[in-house]
């Protein structure tokens, strides 16, 4: 099933013993593997779920409205179009706002409160939500995962 495989780090996964041969069966891969043949799952996993944590590391840390970086604990996650006006709790209308922002905005708007809005909110794709969770990925995976990154470069308006 494998269609190609990368990556530096090779690992050596052991599996059960034999009971005839008494022997340990281990199987070598390669720290990225590539596998043929469809996965059924993909539609449900397009859309990676939405949290704070990774939501906060998709804008960098970055209000979206004033542009300064601050600590997750001054971040908030503001819904662009408000819930109350019938806005959706997704990832894209969705942003990065710091309190104070959040709280001038309000229930209305960017448009509506006179704040222009930085970036364009943005549903990451699997390998972008890999690495915004960056949990146990290997420096070779993270090269891998960042050329599977969509363009960035109409993203941000700044
Ligand atoms: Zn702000």
């Amino acid at each position: 099933m494998v269609a190609w495989t990368a990556g530096d780090n090779v690992f050596s996964l052991r599996g059960g013993v034999s009971r005839l041969t008494g022997e340990q069966s281990s199987v070598r891969i390669n720290s990225i593997i590539a596998v043929r043949g469809e996965d059924r799952l993909a539609h449900r996993r397009n859309i990676p779920p939405l949290t704070n944590r990774e939501l906060f590391r998709r804008d960098h840390h970055i209000c979206l409205y004033c542009g300064r970086e601050h600590h997750d604990d001054a971040l908030t996650r503001d819904h662009v179009k408000p819930i109350s006006q019938g806005g959706k709790d997704h990832w894209s209308n969705v942003v990065t706002a710091c309190r104070r922002c959040n709280t001038h905005k309000g229930g209305r708007t960017p448009e509506e409160a006179r704040m222009r809005l930085l970036a364009v909110p943005y549903i990451p794709n699997l390998a972008e939500y890999l690495y915004l969770r960056n949990r146990r990925i290997l420096a070779d995976q993270m090269e891998f995962l960042k050329s599977q990154f969509k363009q960035q470069k109409h993203r941000f308006q700044m």
